[in-house]
């Protein structure tokens, strides 16, 4: 949510400096509303129209294109493609602007664009309705006002540095004038809002004024900060998902890379039937590409052999971070036949990041949701990362069921089965929330439960 602070009074109150300067402590965006009705009078002017005729002024409105720019934080302001930032300075334009935004079209004109900029920053808008028409919602409304002669002498002196040459009386009498159409308009009169804070500037200077407004932002956020923490701390399910990446399944994996793959897949199958009394069951559930994760029960460190044996495409598998601190060759190895270190309960989405970026590459994932080995061959509970992976890339699970009895030991009997492949798409899931993953998880593990018998 964005923080808006409205920011009203008469003219010359100091209001733009002010503004300007707190926004800039605060680092928000300072968005001065005067200078977009100033710049409708000067549109006005330059083509001699007389700011009183309001037919021709609101005929003209469409006509006028305003558009604000940032530069350096400064708010610049565009008229029809010519920064008018400086030209729109003049008493003449202050009283043509004071007449013209009396005009219902003209405010109607402008509301759209000050209400689309608070909408997407944190912004000190300041005008003369800003808190009771712009944003009434706005969290802080100040009203920044002055005496007539202080206001007056300030202004006068802006004027006189500025080369205007105009006595002090003319700027008090402008004010006294431009105070009067402000407060007495039909349409948005300039009135403080129920909810504003008032602050007298008369007395205070420039730098009193400025820590005057600051500290007012920040005591009221803080104060809303602490009324509402339920706006600070997001509740799960508010907690930001992760965003779901379909992977492409294109081919991606080098010829020679899957061939020699291949080559020894089939050595090492030939070696396992030796060593083994294996069969497979299944195996037309086994898709040819990859980018697809197998979802297996575990028993022993040979799983991931026995499920790779009948898949084309090399595998990738999550393994304890303690495997890769045993030695040197042994991890090599176990990296070779593309294990990725996984530190425990760390809850890390690199994990996740790492288990899509294998599968983008066309591996083949395989992944134990039970996260532990079973000793009596029970399958355990399943932990949602396999369902996060799964619908964060959009792909195929296939289930596995590795079955052998007691200990893994030579010529045992051991069967290994592939189930039906589970689609995240299929089952209507295209989002990571925490249902859809508990969804996807429930069918994986009721899957693999179905093929340990
Ligand atoms: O604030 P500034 O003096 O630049 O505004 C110029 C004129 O624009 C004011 O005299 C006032 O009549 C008009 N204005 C307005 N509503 C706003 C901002 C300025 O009517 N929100």
């Amino acid at each position: 949510m964005t923080i808006n602070v409205a920011l009203d009074g008469p003219s010359g109150a100091g209001k733009s400096t002010i503004a300007r300067a707190a926004a800039r402590k605060l680092g928000y965006v300072y968005v001065d509303t005067g200078a977009m009705y100033r710049s409708v009078a000067l549109f006005m002017l330059d083509n001699g129209i007389d700011p009183e005729d309001k037919e021709v002024v609101t005929a003209l409105l469409p006509k006028v294109k305003i558009d604000l720019a940032y530069e350096n934080g400064e708010q610049r302001v565009i008229l029809n493609g010519e920064d008018v930032s400086e030209r729109i300075r003049t008493s003449a334009v202050s009283m043509a602007a004071s007449k013209t935004s009396s005009y219902p079209e003209v405010r109607e004109f402008l509301l759209g664009l000050q209400k689309d900029i608070a909408k997407s920053n944190d912004i000190i808008m300041d005008g003369r309705d800003i808190g009771t028409v712009i944003l009434p919602d706005a969290q802080i409304k100040i009203f920044l006002t002055a005496s007539a002669e202080k206001r007056a002498e300030r202004r006068h002196k802006e004027l006189v540095e500025k080369g205007e040459s105009i006595s002090f009386e003319e700027v008090l009498e402008d004010i006294k004038k431009r105070d009067e159409q402000d407060m007495n308009r039909e349409t948005a009169p300039l009135k403080q809002a129920e909810d504003a804070i008032l602050v007298d500037t008369s007395e205070l200077t420039l730098e009193e004024s400025i820590d005057a407004v600051y500290n007012t932002v920040v005591n009221k956020t803080l104060k809303q900060e602490k009324t509402e923490p339920s706006e600070k701390k997001p509740s799960s399910r508010d907690r930001e998902l992760m965003p779901v990446r379909p992977i492409s399944k294109k081919h991606k994996l080098g010829f020679f890379h899957v061939f020699f793959y291949n080559l020894l897949r089939y050595i090492v199958l030939g070696l396992y039937h030796l060593f083994y009394n294996i069969s497979y069951e299944g195996t037309e559930n086994v898709p040819k590409d990859g980018g697809n994760i197998f979802a297996s029960n575990h028993r022993s460190y040979q799983d991931p052999v026995f499920i790779a044996l009948h898949t084309r495409v090399p595998i990738s598998y999550m393994a304890k971070e303690e495997l890769f601190k045993q030695n040197v060759f042994f991890t090599a190895l176990i990296k070779a036949f593309g294990a990725f270190p996984v530190v425990r309960g760390s809850g890390d989405t690199t994990v996740i990041d790492t288990s899509v970026e294998k599968l983008e590459k066309g591996r083949n994932l395989v992944i134990f949701p039970e996260g532990t080995r079973s000793k009596d061959g029970k399958v355990g509970k399943g932990k949602t990362g396999v369902a996060l992976v799964a619908a964060v890339a959009q792909t195929k699970v296939i289930p596995v069921g590795i079955n052998f009895e007691g200990r893994l030991k030579f010529r045992k009997r051991v069967v290994v089965r592939y189930g039906k492949p589970i689609e995240p798409v299929k089952m209507g899931i295209t989002g990571t929330s925490p249902r859809d993953l508990k969804k996807i998880k429930n069918e994986i593990m009721e899957n693999i439960i179905g093929l340990v018998r």
